[in-house]
């Protein structure tokens, strides 16, 4: 395969030389027509962080009409498709050149089973732009022209030419990744117009692997299927008619016996957040957007709030109108997440008991009776669960196989059996009345008003020794900013490490702004709306090719969990 004379003749010109004198390719770019290839970064020595190069191209050169992405959907889908493509030839690759350290190593941004905004593909005005990692090829700390030139004659150019050329590319799967992303859109608008909070097609594959992949469990599968009380037909633009199981607003049980699906079920309306691209078998799942998982977090930090609406006076400690820990426990922890998720504007909570803390959840009349009141801090959720859909719109669906006592509150009830769901609600409501728990409700006054607060952020440094600015990621589990580490291991909407990256981007962004505007927290909503406006790398100081959008409520997220 060609590579451009004037590459190849740098390259040869610097076998055996040092490592560094591959710095003269930095900033430069060759043509691999209908391709531009630059040297965005290129590394020091073998060992370190390969080399940062961006492909780009007029999108016409590949094939598409002018006008064919001349909507955001339809960027963002080809976008997608485009990363998604690259990236499965690159896993496949077998062919590896020589060298030491990381030396051949090729790369792009991973993507997750969703849809999102990366900055690893990019569609701007007419071209479209990749970024790709190369380890550049040494021997020791020596240049290895002769793999250099192998890498750029034939390993990469193949990835490109049997993915994105007008040969290559198959515009049908490209129309088919928009349809669906559009399809997922209007499903999503729908959702509000009708009063619920999620829709689950009928169809859909809900479980995965494995606890560890997102990739869906193919074999002996039960397809998802809404029973007849429930099922709901809605029109999309491509797909047509679509039946299956809505959830209305309110307040909703998902009940059943062990091992029957419902944390299954409960996954897959949390991650239906996002959109998913096609083939991942929940595509035609959507959820409110703002929806935040609530769970017990024992360990986490949080600054002053009031959780006094679930939590009187705690042993040894002051108000708990104003309580900040640098250790929750798991009740504490799991009322914090709720007045954050609330402060976040969510208006869907979901809830499953495998990691509630059971105090929190519920508290029977036996234990009423053994434990006076004055002794217990705690007002459960079963006492607030209703104030929280009245007084501030936050429907509540929740996973709860071992206890009845929220069958007065559900305005919902479905059970899971043998992977499928069934309405229970009258069932559960009859059962309610002929068998009252005979609890007192604890909540003694009404639930306190929500009072967002946003972070002091001048305290935090991003500089570590002498590097003025440190924002690195360890997998989804921590955000480093300078010396300081934010766990957020227990965010579970975060499913890329381009968000956490960006969240530590949009925490610096939002620090410079307190310094002018003060503590608002509409600086957070501004700069993701700015972002989409103009793009990831927009403030970051130069594109990683790792960059993904998070949402709002979990930016806030992270930043709630710096200690
Ligand atoms: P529960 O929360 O009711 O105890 P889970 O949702 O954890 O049950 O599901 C138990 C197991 O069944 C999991 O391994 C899951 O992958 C599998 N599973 C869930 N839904 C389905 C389905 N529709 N088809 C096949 N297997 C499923
Ligand atoms: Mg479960």
């Amino acid at each position: 395969m060609p590579i451009p004379q004037d590459l190849h003749d740098l390259l040869v010109s610097l076998d055996g030389k040092g490592y560094k004198s591959y710095k003269v390719l930095q900033g430069k770019s060759f043509h691999f027509p209908p391709f531009t290839l630059c040297f965005d970064h290129v590394q020091g020595d073998p060992f370190a962080a390969p080399s940062r190069l961006s492909l780009s191209t007029r999108l016409t050169e590949i094939g598409f009409s002018p006008g064919f992405h001349n909507t955001p959907t339809k960027r963002l889908a080809i976008e997608d498709h485009l990363l998604r493509l690259v990236y499965k030839k690159i896993s496949a690759l077998k062919n590896r050149v020589q060298g030491s350290g990381r030396s051949g190593e090729i790369a792009v941004q991973t993507p997750s089973q969703k849809v999102i905004l990366r900055s690893g593909a990019t569609i701007r005005d007419d071209s479209v732009t990749l970024i790709l990692f190369a380890g550049l090829p040494g021997n020791g700390r020596s240049v290895l022209a002769k793999e250099c030139v192998r890498l750029f004659s034939e390993l990469l150019p193949s990835i490109w030419e049997e993915t994105l050329t007008s040969e290559s590319l198959d515009l049908d799967q490209v129309e088919d990744s928009i349809k669906t992303l559009e399809d997922y859109f209007a499903l999503r608008e729908t959702l509000d117009k009708k009063g619920w909070v999620t829709f689950i097609a009928d169809g859909s594959l809900l479980p995965r692997q494995s606890g560890i992949s997102d990739l869906p469990l193919k074999k002996n599968c039960v397809p998802f299927l809404s029973p007849d009380d429930l099922k709901e037909e809605i029109e999309l633009p491509h797909k047509g008619k679509v039946s299956g199981m809505p959830v209305p607003k309110g307040i909703t049980l998902i009940v059943g016996g062990g091992f029957h699906g419902k944390s299954t079920l409960l996954n897959a309306i949390q991650n239906a957040i996002y959109p998913h691209a096609p083939g991942d078998g929940r595509e035609l799942i959507a959820t409110n957007p703002t929806a935040v998982k609530i769970r017990a977090e024992d360990g986490r930090a949080a600054q002053p709030i009031n959780i006094s609406g679930f939590m009187g006076d705690l042993p040894l400690l002051s108000s708990t109108e104003a309580f900040s820990t640098q250790s929750a426990s798991g009740s504490t922890s799991q009322a914090i997440n709720i007045i954050e998720a609330l402060e976040a504007e969510s208006s869907l909570l979901l809830m499953d008991e495998d990691t509630c803390a059971t105090n929190f959840m519920i508290r029977d009349s036996r234990m009423q009776a053994l434990i006076a009141n004055d002794r217990e801090p705690i007002t459960p959720l079963v006492d607030r669960i209703e104030e929280l859909y009245k007084n501030f719109g936050a429907s509540t669906i929740l996973v709860m196989g071992g206890s009845g006592d929220y069958f007065d509150s559900a305005n919902c009830v479905i059970a899971m059996d043998s992977f499928l769901p069934k309405e229970v609600t009258q069932k559960a409501k009859q059962i309610a009345k002929n068998n009252p728990t005979e609890r007192k409700i604890e909540a003694r006054f009404s639930f306190p008003s929500i009072h967002p607060r946003i972070r002091d952020l001048s305290p935090l440094s991003f500089r570590r020794g002498n590097k003025e600015c440190v924002i690195q990621t360890r997998q989804l589990i921590t955000l480093i900013i300078g010396k300081a580490e934010i766990d957020v291991r227990y965010v579970e909407h975060l499913i890329e490490e381009g968000q956490l990256e960006i969240c530590g981007w949009i925490m610096k962004k939002a620090k410079d702004r307190q310094k002018k505007e003060g503590r608002q927290i509409s600086i957070v909503r501004e700069i993701l709306n700015d972002i989409e406006r103009s793009g990831l790398e927009s403030i970051t100081p130069y594109n990683s090719g790792k960059l993904s959008l998070p949402r709002y409520q979990d930016v806030l997220a992270v930043m709630n969990r710096l200690r």
